[in-house]
């Protein structure tokens, strides 16, 4: 039996009438135009239905890291479903796959972080991280130590729970479980540090946390969560040390850290994970996704302290949680292929200097009038776009200058992804120096267009 997908570009965007695209205008999608159809991908490159090679400056959505189409993870793929195409982890059931992918995670992850727990998405990786600690606290007898902490421009994810945890302004006209949340302020010192010093901006976040803690009552708070570098909230960097800080001052209530690695672990940042090895942080629990397979099969995992897990396995414990996918074969024979093909080639290390001529070469747009800010680290790139630099004034929604400027780019062959004022680039992390300088060129002569 073969599946047929050869379908002309026509007959895709019928057949797409009954697809829901993911935060989407879907209005706007109901226009033929406004939709790309991708048929197939290699390398860095993905290739659309009217035949246009793109240079996927986004890797597929801040996940392709080992870059498309890598035979050792399909072969791996295939060999397993060949073997054992399914069977769960739930009650007392295991399998080599996903035992080995558990194991080879906790020997990378940071410290007495060495216990699993897999699903397959980053959102539900932080519902079980939120659950499990909830968990843990009933255990320990202290019910009322449920509340997170979060911060504004924060993206966690989509479930009901997770989106909740994201920064407000995603859940507009939606509902979520916002009484459990509450969100710090956005450590972006370039837009909230107005007429402070970064020691000073640095200082203010930390009271903020303090005085939250203060008002709320450490005995009321579960855990604070922060992405490293916060991604889908327009790549905010934080003040040096503030990872640090933030640590601490949680350490010191008895509240626990999660560290969403989501988008920064697997080489994004020239290190398996990011929060110990390039923010000297080690978290109560960091939860990791998109990367740890390379996309090539949905999967995330929840990796938890020794401590917290000797709460929640203890006698007359029941853990009370899963998801019937949770390790699946398939998933984690990519995953055990992903990282034996970054150990080969050595591309966390490689990404120190690859992914520092990446950034290099798009902070060089600085200069553009339009540009305010280029900021982020290695393969994780976010530009600000300004109406004014001497006054910081944003351009307006309906400018739609984000939307603009990534049309442009698309049409000279490079994918972009737009967010409001801001453009993000997460490419494979296997981007040669040449395609670094066609990317620079691509975005420069966008923005110029646009100008
Ligand atoms: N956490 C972070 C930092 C993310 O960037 C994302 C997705 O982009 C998520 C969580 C949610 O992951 P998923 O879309 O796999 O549910």
């Amino acid at each position: 039996m073969t599946l047929d997908v050869q379908m002309t570009t026509d007959e895709v965007l019928t057949a797409d009438t009954h697809l829901i695209q993911s935060f989407a205008d879907l209005n706007a999608l109901k226009q033929n135009d406004a939709r790309t159809v991708i048929v197939s991908a290699e390398g860095a490159l993905v290739r659309d239905s009217e035949g246009n090679e793109l240079i996927d400056g986004i890797g597929g959505l801040w996940c392709v890291n080992v870059g498309h189409r890598r035979k050792e993870i399909i072969d791996a793929i295939h060999l397993q479903l060949n073997e054992l195409d399914f069977y769960s982890t739930f009650y007392n059931f295991t399998h080599p796959t996903a035992a080995a992918l558990s194991s080879k995670i906790a020997s990378l992850a940071p410290g007495h972080l060495n216990k699993v727990y897999f699903a397959n998405s980053g959102s539900v990786a932080n519902d079980s991280a939120v659950r499990m600690l909830h968990h843990y606290n009933n255990r320990l007898g202290r019910p009322n130590k449920k509340k997170i902490l979060s911060r504004i421009g924060a993206y966690h994810g989509s479930t009901h729970l997770s989106i909740a945890m994201t920064t407000p302004a995603y859940s507009e006209g939606w509902d979520s479980a916002n009484d459990l949340v509450h969100h710090l302020r956005s450590p972006h010192f370039w837009r909230e540090g107005e007429g402070m010093s970064e020691a000073e901006f640095l200082d203010a976040l930390e009271a903020d946390l303090e005085q939250s803690i203060e008002r709320m009552g450490a005995e009321n708070i579960a855990a604070f969560i922060a992405e490293p570098i916060m991604g889908a909230g327009g790549v905010i960097v934080a003040p040096e040390g503030y990872h640090i800080r933030m640590a601490a001052v949680c350490a010191a209530n008895d509240i626990k850290y999660i560290s969403d690695e989501v988008v920064t672990a697997f080489g994004r940042l020239g290190h398996f994970f990011a929060s110990k090895d390039v923010f000297g942080v080690t978290p109560d629990i960091i939860t990791t996704a998109k990367g740890l397979t390379s996309g090539y099969q949905p999967m995330s995992a929840t990796i938890i302290s020794d401590e917290i897990h000797d709460v929640i396995s203890g006698p007359g414990s029941m853990f009370l949680h899963g998801m019937t996918y949770s390790g699946h074969p398939a998933a984690a024979a990519a995953g055990l292929a992903n990282i034996a093909l970054m150990e080969r080639d050595q591309l966390p290390q490689q990404v120190r200097t690859t992914g520092k001529i990446f950034e290099n070469a798009l902070r060089g747009l600085s200069d553009l009038e339009i540009v305010g800010e280029v900021r982020g680290s290695h393969f994780m790139i976010g530009i600000e776009f300004i109406k004014d630099k001497a006054t910081k004034a944003p351009f307006t929604p309906e400018d739609q200058i984000g939307l603009k400027i990534a049309r442009a780019t698309q049409k000279r062959g490079l994918i972009a992804r737009p967010l409001g004022n801001i453009l993000i680039l997460s490419p494979p992390l296997i981007l040669t120096e040449e395609q670094i300088g066609q990317i620079a060129e691509i975005l420069r002569e966008s923005i110029l267009e646009v100008t």
